[in-house]
């Protein structure tokens, strides 16, 4: 079995918690908890077929706290990881705005990590991919999808294309 190490990150309430809870317990909680210190989270992806047998994959989630804004990420917190789910809130902009920022920092401890971005509480916007472009230009970035951890949109698709990817490196 191969084990990935997976970094949730995103500014504070962008809904990073909520969607390894949607992902791995089909979950969804309006209340507001703020992650304590790290929370791991396990899922195990199975891609076996007839041809390729035992192609398992456990994703290890890694949900820091919510709010590293003055504190910074612990670089010990994305040393090591073989990929990021970078996550933005369609309803603030600010957040979008650093997706970008998150990305270049993920990659500079992680050179040849793999990330997917989600625009996250889709349920409450119609706002289009504004970082297509960017995306585009790396092609360590997988994927830029609009999801929502409240209804389920598009969040199995999310932590698959990573899964996917990982399983072949
Ligand atoms: P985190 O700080 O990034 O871990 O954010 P949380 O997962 O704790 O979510 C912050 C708030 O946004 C909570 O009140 C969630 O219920 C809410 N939330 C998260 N994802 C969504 C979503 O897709 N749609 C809606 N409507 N609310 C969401
Ligand atoms: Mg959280």
């Amino acid at each position: 079995m191969i084990l990935k190490k997976i970094c949730l990150l995103g500014d504070f309430a962008v809904g990073k918690t909520s969607l390894v809870r949607r992902y791995v317990d089909r979950q969804f909680s309006d209340q507001y908890l703020s992650t304590v210190g790290v929370k791991i989270s396990r899922k195990l992806l199975d891609y076996s077929s007839p041809e390729s047998e035992d192609r398992k994959l456990q994703l290890v989630l890694w949900d820091i706290e919510g709010s590293t804004e003055f504190k910074g990420i612990p670089s010990s917190y994305i040393q090591g990881a073989h990929g990021a789910v970078v996550v933005g809130d369609l309803t603030r902009k600010d957040t979008l705005e650093h997706v970008e920022s998150h990305i270049a920092q993920f990659f500079m401890a992680n050179p040849t990590a793999y990330a997917v971005v989600a625009f996250n509480k889709a349920d409450l916007s119609e706002h289009q991919l504004p970082l297509n472009h960017f995306a585009e230009a790396n092609k360590r970035i997988l994927a830029t999808i609009r999801t929502s951890a409240k209804t389920g949109d598009s969040v199995d698709q999310l932590f698959d294309v990573l899964g996917r990817q990982l399983i072949i490196v």
